[in-house]
């Protein structure tokens, strides 16, 4: 199994420290609804987690929640909400969109703003060292102090140290101005009730630190006793997010946690690319975005959404469309709809071309996913596969075992990839109908036939009769 590691620009094997596969994951900043860019990166970490799973390893999994830094402070402030509150209904609208994009939860979701403390220690350590300082504002760390800066951004240091004299507050900023970040921001009025009394000063911290703190507590021993043992970390095995983390964010932490333990921070980076819409990045600052609400309510079905995101391997941009989403949406069917034709083979006899090609497909699907995750080609295998089964179901040839044998593959397949409809009930009046249909299908009353099926239509509900029944399904919108 191989990924593309952002550090050496290269493919590499992948080999955990352990037994255990020890990934962070840098989550959102609940300021807001994320819209479906952000769900494009987080859907990357859910099939890579996935993917994992399904080649043995166990995986723990952080993804922290960003509840406090600049944003969230200024959009708290104008909404005239305590911080907590603010970020707590952000939060809670993030957990339930993961679960309609049939997201897998992180093992951990650490706050912030519970892991001041850790936060205070590791600064502390970098105080110590000298590698931080306090200005006025803040303690800033000296990007000069470490002369791997900017290794994992790719920025040329001789460059960088050129203009490189100055000293940046806000949490976000540019290549061009790499300079000196803040660890910690004392106190000022913008801050109103924000702010934390700690050895350090009172204040809050940069956005930086946050996750190294979080990662070190959640993904290696430093904090295990509860005080900060810098020489208890061990090394990540995969960090993730996507691209636009790299710079500054991702080299920060990096900066920071192997200045603090004097050890590699992690293995392999990997990051997403973006979202785009009509070429450009969908983003919250630049207003062209679309949270997965806003398509819920114009009627697209959150798994032709989770589709069109996956669909396109990680490391490509992906254009966002409303006709990609409609192609996504038949995808999405298409698979669904030969799930429920695969209950009906009734063929007499087992054959090896069916078996052949199921092992092909499973070889092909995952070759593909070890290879960094190819997509296309494992999405290829799988439909390879189901166009030839279904010519066998259209002549009645597939036999019961070999049906079996193909939806087995099916959610073994499923497992990575999360499009296929859980087998579900229709609620009671519903069963009711179809049941009634069938009746009246019996006796051959068509009339009624038909105005159950528009009924059931109505209800998002289709019938389809069958040689050997009616069966429903659900219509995707
Ligand atoms: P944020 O809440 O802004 O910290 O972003 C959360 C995650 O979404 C980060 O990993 C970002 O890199 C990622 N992200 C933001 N915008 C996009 C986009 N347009 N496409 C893909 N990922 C994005
Ligand atoms: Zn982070």
């Amino acid at each position: 199994m191989k990924f593309y590691n952002t550090l050496t620009r290269k493919k590499e094997e992948f080999k955990p420290t352990g037994k255990m596969a020890r990934m962070y994951t840098c989550g959102p900043t609940v300021y807001n609804y994320a819209h479906i860019g952000n769900f494009r990166t987080y859907l990357f970490e859910d099939i890579l987690r996935r993917w994992l799973k399904y080649k043995g390893y166990n995986v723990k999994q952080v993804m922290n929640l960003t509840d406090v830094d600049d944003k969230t402070i200024r959009d708290s402030q104008k909404e005239g909400m305590p911080l907590k509150q603010f970020t707590e209904k952000y939060t809670n609208a993030f957990f339930e969109d993961i679960k309609t994009l049939n997201i897998e939860p992180a093992e951990v979701y650490p706050k912030a703003t519970e892991h001041i403390k850790e936060m205070v220690e590791m600064i502390k350590v970098l105080l110590d060292k000298k590698i931080a300082y306090k200005t006025e504002d803040g303690i800033y760390f000296s990007i000069s102090k470490f002369p791997e800066y900017g290794e994992l951004a790719h920025i040329d240091l001789a460059q960088l140290q050129a203009g490189a004299s100055g000293r940046v507050k806000a949490d976000e900023y540019e290549k061009e101005n790499a300079a000196d970040f803040a660890l910690w921001k004392f106190w000022d009025e913008k801050d109103g009730d924000v702010y934390w009394e700690t050895e350090i000063g009172k204040g809050r911290p940069g956005w930086h630190i946050e996750c190294s703190a979080m990662s070190a507590k959640h993904l290696s021993d430093a904090f295990k006793t509860g005080k900060f043992e810098p020489d208890k970390f061990m090394t990540l095995d995969i960090h993730t997010g996507g691209v636009d983390n790299i710079f500054p964010h991702h080299q920060d932490e990096l900066a920071q946690t192997e200045s603090c333990t004097g050890k590699k921070f992690v293995n392999y980076w990997m990051h997403s690319e973006h979202l785009l819409v009509e070429g450009k990045k969908m983003s919250k600052s630049l207003g062209n975005f679309y949270t997965l609400r806003d398509l819920i309510a114009k009627g697209f079905n959150p798994l032709a959404v989770r589709y069109l995101l996956i669909a396109t391997h990680y490391r490509q941009k992906l254009n966002f469309t409303f006709e990609a989403v409609d192609a996504a949406k038949t995808a999405v069917q298409r698979l669904n709809d030969f799930m429920l034709r695969l209950k009906e083979a009734h063929g007499a006899k087992n054959k090896t071309e069916v078996q052949e090609a199921i092992e092909k497909a499973k070889l092909q699907f995952e070759k593909a996913l070890d290879e960094d995750l190819e997509i296309s080609p494992a999405l290829a295998a799988i439909f390879d596969l189901m166009n030839l089964v279904n010519k066998h179901l259209d002549s009645h040839e597939l036999s019961k075992e070999d049906a079996e044998k193909v939806e087995t593959f099916m959610h073994q397949a499923d497992s990575v990839l999360g499009v296929l409809t859980k087998e579900e009930k229709l609620a009671p009046e519903l069963q009711k109908l179809v049941d009634e249909r069938e009746k009246a299908r019996q006796i051959k009353n068509w009339s009624r036939t038909d105005e159950i099926r528009d009924e059931l239509k109505q209800h998002g509900i289709a019938v389809e009769d069958t040689p050997h029944g009616q069966r429903w399904k659900r219509i995707l919108s």
